[in-house]
């Protein structure tokens, strides 16, 4: 089995790099079909989706803008329920645009739910989620809020890699890993 040890927690290979990039082809492919030469505003939620929004906007053809928020509700490995979110940061002009909301993960939904509400008084076209992981089984709004674009549904797992941190590490790893329950 082949784990990583950060801080005091080891953590086993659960998606490989080969098989995260081959689905992010997929999820562009249905982006750039959807949005095609719309000018979109992608909209990359900090830390944990740089590595994914980078993948995604490399794959995007057409002229789009791209901007980036940092949230963050997670202290170590549980959710602290509570958002820090402010909008200010964001330069580009988002009324009558197609935004796309880039996610690292969904879990509750409480994020996205946040971000939908403040992102919805700039007037835009429409709101787009893509996120490369959601856990289906913890999410809260499942008859509210549409996810567009889903990487891999995944279940109650804590998970780090691929942008994903726990307490600061392991964003830098390509492949995400699992949390080892033993
Ligand atoms: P939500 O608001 O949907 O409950 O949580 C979303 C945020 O919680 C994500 O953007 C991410 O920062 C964090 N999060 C949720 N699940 C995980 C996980 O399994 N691993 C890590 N590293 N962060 C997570």
């Amino acid at each position: 089995m082949i784990t990583v040890q950060l801080h005091d927690k080891t953590f086993e290979l659960f998606i490989p790099q080969e098989e995260i990039e081959k689905r992010i082809d997929v999820l562009s492919q249905m982006i750039v079909n959807d949005l095609g030469d719309t000018k979109p505003v992608f909209i990359s939620v900090l830390n944990g989706a740089f590595m994914f929004t980078s993948e995604i906007v490399k794959r995007f053809p057409y002229n789009c803008e791209v901007d980036f928020l940092k949230i963050s509700s997670y202290v170590g490995t549980t959710s602290s329920g509570n958002v820090n979110l402010t909008t200010n940061s964001i330069k580009a002009s988002l009324a009558n645009r197609n935004i796309i909301i880039l996610e690292d993960i969904i879990d509750t939904g409480l994020t996205i739910k946040s971000l939908l509400n403040a992102l919805s008084k700039y007037n835009p076209e429409k709101i787009y989620i893509a996120t490369l992981l959601f856990k289906p089984e913890v999410y809260k709004f499942k008859n509210e809020i549409d996810i567009n674009y889903i990487g891999f549904n995944i279940s109650n797992e804590f998970v780090v890699g691929y942008g994903l941190d726990y307490d600061g590490l392991g964003r830098n790893l390509l492949d995400i890993y699992k949390l080892n329950q033993i």
